[in-house]
């Protein structure tokens, strides 16, 4: 009889997970459960009738690494070439990136000439950073904080200023918290493999499984930096939205998983507002907490580990312009913790992405990103907090940081709750004590999605191909 797999939660994890087991030539029968009325989670782009597009998650992909290669991949498959939009290598948003200090912006160096050089905001070359780190024994803790170890290895002014604005930039978090094992585990193991961070990523790094496509010719040839689709990241939502359901996936929004129970034959009987479900596996795309929630009482050491990985929410702040123009042109530009703890950043989304800025003239649309570890300390409650508050710090810091004091033609403020899961200190142990669990009671339960080991978009995707290929290769 043909096997059921239930996937839990139909963000882009749940989603590429029904891609990859439909495609499969042993593809079980597929039963999608989502609890809000639209497919896609974090990823939700706006498009204005002019069609301008206004992300209000995710909105460049990175296409280096084997992850980022096996999202191009899917990307062809859905037949999507033609809508992405790339940021090739000598384009200034790929090159110029800066950091809003001491009340200036100032461009990252890009080039051997900046590296040698003084240059604001740093007090010394950032070649010095590079020699101590080349000459630093190699750390011996099972994990340390990103600060910690980057402060240790390159120096307290590069942690400071810019580790600390890269992890505001990348996980709305602290530096200060978050684990360099689990966050950047390729730097950390090329430290342990080959005493350098710099060494080891020199000699080590990049390998992957050999997958190949024009496309992903095409990113390499022309350096890359970073991509989007037209019609904006809710393009590959849909488009993994269709591949399914002309494969037979069962999707069903607006239908929140209350509860998991085991039947006495083994299956998994879930319970949903109204009515049960029953599959012989469920691949779990939640996030931790709410997969915790349902979870039944004799799981508590399960629920335990998955409870622990907590998640920070973001304002996102939307303002197109009309006329301005922007002081500097690049990518956008990040705030260190110590200038403002609750303005992350700011995303110059017309500079690296200008085809989406619609067909009703030239337009600056900016993205403010908000809050994150500070949103409680510098906002107020996620779950309050008028979103008056967030437009008004929005336009504040972009008069202040940009010099533009003209009102936005359009703007937009989402409270992303609980959106980004911080992978704290120790992360790796309740991963691996997750894993063992369901090892050891044999359960017929696999865990993707942002909580576990990536929260890029290509780490989703990448958690569901490999959680497929496990569970297609043997039956559990
Ligand atoms: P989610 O998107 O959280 O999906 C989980 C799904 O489960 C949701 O649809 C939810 O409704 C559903 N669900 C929850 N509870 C239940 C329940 N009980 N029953 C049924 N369904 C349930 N990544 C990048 O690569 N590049 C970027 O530029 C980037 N920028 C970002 C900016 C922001 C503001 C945010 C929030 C994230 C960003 N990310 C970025 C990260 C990336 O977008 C996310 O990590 C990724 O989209 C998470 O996908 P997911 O499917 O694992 O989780």
């Amino acid at each position: 009889m043909q096997r059921t797999v239930a996937v839990l939660g139909g963000g882009v994890s749940g989603l590429a997970t029904c891609y990859y087991l439909a495609r499969s030539p042993q593809a079980p029968k597929v039963i999608l459960l989502e609890s809000s009325s639209r497919l896609g989670g974090w990823i939700h782009s706006t498009r204005t009738e002019d069609g301008a597009v206004f992300e209000h998650g995710p909105r460049g992909i990175r296409p280096a690494g084997a992850v980022g290669k096996n999202t191009l991949l899917m990307v062809s498959e859905l037949g999507l070439d033609a809508d992405v939009l790339p940021v090739p290598g000598d384009h200034p948003a790929a090159k110029n990136r800066f950091l809003y200090v001491r009340g200036a912006l100032h461009k990252l160096p890009s080039s051997i000439s900046g590296v040698v050089r003084t240059v604001p905001p740093f007090t010394r070359p950032l070649v010095w950073s590079g020699l101590k780190e080349l000459l630093s024994p190699r750390g011996s803790e099972t994990d340390e904080t990103i600060h910690a170890f980057v402060r240790r290895r390159f120096g307290q002014e590069l942690a400071d200023i810019v580790i600390d604005s890269l992890c505001r930039g990348v996980f709305a978090g602290d530096c200060r918290t978050l684990s360099m094992r689990s966050c950047f585990p390729a730097l950390f193991q090329a430290e342990r493999s080959h005493r350098s961070v710099i060494l080891g990523m020199a000699l080590g790094g990049g390998k992957g499984p050999p997958v190949d496509s024009p496309l992903i010719r095409r990113a390499r040839d022309e350096r890359w930096s970073q991509w989007s689709l037209r019609g904006g990241m809710q393009t590959l939502p849909e488009a993994l939205e269709g591949f399914v359901k002309q494969r037979g996936v069962e999707i069903h929004c607006g239908a929140p998983v209350k509860q998991l129970e085991r039947a006495a034959s083994g299956s998994w009987k879930i319970a949903l507002e109204d009515g049960v479900v029953e599959a012989d596996h469920i691949i779990s795309a939640l996030p931790a907490q709410a997969l915790a929630e349902s979870l039944p009482g004799w799981a508590e050491p399960l629920a335990q580990e998955l409870l622990a990985i907590r998640a920070v929410s973001v304002g996102v702040v939307n303002l197109q312009y009309r006329d301005v123009h922007l002081p500097v042109t690049g990518f956008g530009h990040l705030v260190p913790s110590f200038e403002d703890s609750s303005l992350l950043g700011i995303v110059y989304d017309s500079v690296a992405f200008p085809g989406q800025d619609g067909s009703s003239g030239p337009c600056m649309r900016l993205t403010v990103m908000l809050g994150g570890a500070w949103f409680t300390s510098g906002l107020g409650d996620p779950d309050t907090v008028p979103h008056a508050v967030l437009l008004s710090r929005a336009k504040a810091a972009v008069k202040e940081h940009l010099g533009v004091s003209a009102e936005p033609s359009l703007s937009i403020v989402k409270v992303q709750k609980a959106c980004i899961p911080q992978y704290t200190l120790g992360h790796w142990k309740h991963i691996e004590s997750a894993a063992a669990y369901l090892e050891r009671q044999k359960l017929p339960l696999s865990l993707v999605g942002a909580s576990y080991e990536g929260v890029s978009v290509n780490d989703c995707i990448s958690s569901a191909h490999t959680a497929t290929a496990k569970l297609l290769g043997h039956v559990s």
